[in-house]
């Protein structure tokens, strides 16, 4: 399997719960188990500001480069800016076009140690998402002649960024199974939102899961991106939900055999993980690179 990856992706965001080193730590626990070898592990390119302007205003794009966003923004993004910052995440999104035309271009399943920073709008950064990679990279298959694609967003929170930038966009499915009376307040409708009640857990995730994943393939995508958020576990400090890591696993076999049943080209990011134990969040995102790359 190829894997995209860069040791940019651990930026220093000072005390904070976003744990910006689980990247390097999934990266090296991949390597040392034998899952990838250093010569499936691609680095990818800094996204180009013109793809970024595909999704993001420019008057956003502008600040973000040269340091000028306001107190709120920086409050709305929960990030302090720094040029690394931002450069860290503009390779993150390289990372997931990347990932993109590879899926594509060998009809695969294609890992993306990073990515899934579906908070992101247009016009403003929220919730540790600077930019909206997915969605850059959907814009950018677009622009490359593939049309239809689906969205897979399993992290704990709903993919709001996502949602509303493909409103009004026929050809990408957005569908988000996330915690309901969590962040964000305002849930944009995506194509197929499933709102979980809290504390639920491995049997009815699961049943809902395979309740809602006819809709997204009927959608006929072309290519799916799955956000294979660690927060759903039941020990993350910013979830509700109860997954064990059993469930976890067995999510992923659910979403990931859908790509490998039909032959459909699959990007696989991480999004989210906050657990107390920064090994539960490496554990579930391992796992999930394992089964992307059985
Ligand atoms: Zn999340």
């Amino acid at each position: 399997m190829h894997v995209l990856y860069s040791p940019r992706y651990h930026v220093d965001i000072g005390p904070h719960v976003f744990p910006t080193r689980k990247y390097q730590l999934v990266h090296a626990r991949l390597l040392a188990d034998g899952v990838i070898t250093q010569q499936d592990v691609i680095e990818p390119q800094p996204a180009s500001w013109d793809d970024l302007a595909r999704v993001h205003t420019r008057e956003y794009l502008t600040k973000l480069r040269d340091g000028t966003l306001t107190h709120e923004d920086i409050a709305q993004l929960e990030l302090p800016w720094s040029s690394e910052m931002v450069e860290g995440f503009r390779v993150m999104v390289g990372g997931t076009i990347e990932a993109a035309r590879l899926a594509v271009c060998h009809r695969a399943v294609v890992g993306h140690i990073g990515g899934g920073l579906h908070h992101a709008f247009p016009n403003h950064g929220e919730g540790f998402c600077p930019f909206n990679d997915v969605a850059v990279a959907i814009r950018v298959l677009q622009h490359d002649g593939v049309q239809r694609a689906a969205v897979i967003d399993l992290d704990v929170h709903h993919g709001n960024g996502t949602a509303f930038i493909f409103e009004s966009d026929a050809a990408v499915f957005t569908f988000s199974m996330h915690q309901q009376y969590n962040y964000p307040m305002w849930k944009p409708r995506g194509s197929l939102d499933v709102g979980l009640m809290d504390g639920t857990g491995d049997a009815d995730y699961q049943r809902q899961l395979e309740d809602a994943l006819p809709a997204v393939m009927a959608s006929n995508p072309q290519c799916l991106f799955y956000l294979a958020g660690a927060d759903p576990y039941e020990q993350d400090q910013l979830g509700g939900l109860a997954l064990t890591l059993d469930g976890l696993r067995a999510r992923d076999r659910i979403v990931i055999e859908q790509a490998r049943r039909k032959g459909l080209p699959m990007v696989v990011v991480l999004a989210g993980g906050y657990a107390r134990d920064i090994d539960h969040t490496i554990a579930v995102h391992v796992a999930t690179m394992k089964e992307a790359a059985a």
